[in-house]
């Protein structure tokens, strides 16, 4: 069977995933393309709608309601506080039928009366399903990470399979049992029909107490560090038939605006599934709701500069070539090796507008884009006449999918100039640098690396001069599409003297100290380093004196692992936050000059300080 052929999986996400209130959160879940959504208890008792209302407007939307939640501290050694936990869960169980939802989730208790029998936890657990048996509703039992005796989902199975009613079953959350380095294996062996709703979170590595990372720190899948797929494979070869359902914690998703939160976080659902169901297993039954694995890329078509003339000058310096003039927009096309700069002139300041993608399937990569939510671009905005494939991103760079040298290429949209240039040595566009939006950090990453089908690549975190900055690097396979994203680890407080949300992009070059020599000669205007940069890299490395003194002169930054060599030389800031960098890749080295970062940055705001000093 074709992994398209089965059946794409029903999606949902808990309320509490998104910024504010049900009649927020409702309609963004289903506008994103969500199936259900688990109702979190609190934004319930927050609302002025009376639970048969949001039946009703879940109804309107197309949004079942698969789970109500959650509900705390059911068992107790005390059988007084016992019965009252059943005369509460009565009134729950009356909530459910005004909502119509079958199924609550019970997650196991942290109190200091909780049950430490298994048997009697059982006994308590079965009294409460046999209520709610009779009703017509479910029980999910969740093992909290952090619960006082059931903290694993072996235990949690442990008292479900002795409960043995028919009424009560789990609820596996994906944080709870890969927080806690469970493997998720043994999963498969539990009778599909026994679990009852899964719920999904990702989280980065962190070294920090379970609890305080669950409650601030989960993250749509695919934009943390659990390996999902192999999470969810041996819950869909156990037979669960349910919704993949996200429950997320995160202070930032919190405060971001609910409808783009939830087109985020229906896309990681989409993509966790396409990964699930590529592992090939033939036994998990799940569709790929993608069903258009990314075509292969070959590189960087072009980046689109907006920019005003002061551009020009700089690209000619840097050797770059005008080679085109656009038929009817004000955009020009720079050239040199396999590195083509797009400049557009119709205003704005200079910024990396576009960036475009070599592809071996334009229309096939825009269909999978499409698939993934990714916000069509409005046809006017395109820098070319033929009819390219574009995307919005989450940062607002539009990207496309070319294949430079087909019959209808955008090339044909340039009228040639016939101007050459020498060159400097650049073959060809080795990444663009993008900083991201404080809010949209996760979603740009996880955007870029699935409508692109580019995997992770460097992550790094570095003190920069003006705030904690964090990386994260993605790729395709054969590294000839590279991006490189950042962000600030804080919101920028009012303090912020640096570069608003630089970007850059690299070009490559198999000599950087000729390249720069030449550029310098032609003018272009490099960052100066400071001394002490190059008396540390000394002290480290004792390179040659030779070597040393041409670093210094041109302002090149050295970054050395294992694998290999990573230099650069830097212009200056062009405009407000653009730079192009000089790129020579020594050995292995698949980094980025991250910690090289906080000294070119020093060395822009000194050099831009040192500029506003001579205009006053
Ligand atoms: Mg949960």
């Amino acid at each position: 069977m074709s992994r398209e052929a089965r059946t794409a999986p029903r999606t949902a996400i808990a309320t509490v995933c998104l910024s504010g209130a049900l009649e927020d959160k409702l309609p963004a879940a289903a506008a994103a393309g969500f199936d259900g959504v688990e109702i979190f208890e609190p934004d319930l008792v927050a609302s002025p709608m009376p639970p048969g209302e949001v039946r009703l407007r879940c109804a309107d939307l197309g949004l079942s309601i698969d789970l109500y939640q959650p509900f705390r501290d059911l068992d107790s050694v005390d059988p007084e506080r016992f019965a009252a936990s059943l005369r509460r869960a009565e009134h729950k169980f009356g909530v459910m039928e005004a909502l119509g939802t079958d199924t609550v989730l019970v997650c196991s208790s942290v109190a200091p009366d909780a049950v430490a029998d298994v048997d009697l936890l059982a006994e308590q657990l079965h009294a409460l399903a046999e209520r709610a048996a009779a009703r017509g509703l479910r029980i999910a039992y969740e093992a909290l990470a952090w619960g006082r005796h059931v903290n694993t989902y072996d235990r949690s199975w442990e008292a479900v399979r002795r409960a043995d009613h028919p009424a009560l079953g789990l609820c596996l959350d994906s944080f709870h049992i890969l927080s806690r380095g469970s493997d998720p294996a043994a999963i498969a062996d539990i009778p599909g029909a026994k679990l009852f709703i899964l719920q999904l979170a990702d989280a980065p590595h962190l070294a920090m107490d379970v609890l305080q990372w669950s409650r601030h720190h989960r993250l749509f899948p695919g934009q943390g560090a659990f390996d999902l797929p192999a999470f969810l494979e041996p819950v869909l070869r156990a037979g669960y038939a349910g919704p993949l359902s996200l429950e997320v914690f995160n202070d930032v998703f919190r405060q971001a605006d609910p409808a783009r939160a939830a087109v985020d976080a229906h896309r990681s659902l989409l993509a966790l599934a396409e990964a699930t169901a590529a592992r090939g297993d033939a036994a998990a039954p799940v569709g790929d709701p993608v069903a258009e694995p990314a075509p292969e890329l070959r590189g960087h078509a072009f980046v689109e500069l907006s920019a005003d003339g002061s551009l020009a000058p700089v690209l000619a310096a840097l050797g770059f070539a005008r080679t085109g003039l656009h038929r009817t927009k004000p955009v020009e096309r720079w050239e040199q090796g396999g590195a083509r700069i797009l400049v557009n002139r119709s205003g704005g300041p200079v910024a990396v507008a576009a960036l475009a993608v070599e592809s071996a399937d334009p229309p096939a990569a825009a269909r999978r884009a499409t698939r993934l939510s990714a916000p069509r671009l409005p046809r006017e905005r395109g820098p070319a006449e033929a009819d390219l494939a574009a995307v919005t991103a989450p940062d607002d760079t539009a990207v496309f999918f070319c294949r430079t040298g087909a019959e209808t290429d955008w090339t044909g949209d340039f009228v040639p100039t016939g101007e050459t240039a020498a060159g400097i040595g650049v073959t060809g566009i080795d990444h663009v640098g993008l900083a991201q939006p404080f809010d949209h950090f996760d979603e740009a990453a996880l955007f870029y690396r699935t409508v692109l089908g580019l995997e992770p690549a460097a992550t790094g975190e570095f003190a920069a001069p003006f705030g904690l900055v964090r990386s994260r690097a993605v790729a395709d396979a054969q590294r000839r599409v590279r991006l490189a994203l950042t962000v600030s680890l804080l919101r920028r407080g009012e303090w912020a003297p640096g570069v608003s949300e630089p970007q850059y992009v690299a070009l490559a070059v198999d000599d950087v100290l000729a390249a720069a020599r030449a550029a310098r000669a032609a003018g272009a205007p490099l960052l100066a380093i400071p001394d002490n940069y190059y008396a540390d890299l000394d002290a480290r490395l004792a390179l040659s004196k030779e070597r040393l003194a041409a670093y210094r002169d041109l302002g090149v930054l050295h970054e050395e692992t294992a694998e290999g060599v990573y230099l650069q030389v830097c212009t200056e800031v062009l405009g407000g936050r653009v730079f192009l960098a000089l790129v020579q890749r020594v050995g292995d080295h698949d980094g980025y000059g991250w910690t090289d970062a906080p000294v070119r940055m020093a060395a822009h705001r000194r050099r831009r300080l040192a500029r506003e000093r001579v205009r006053a």
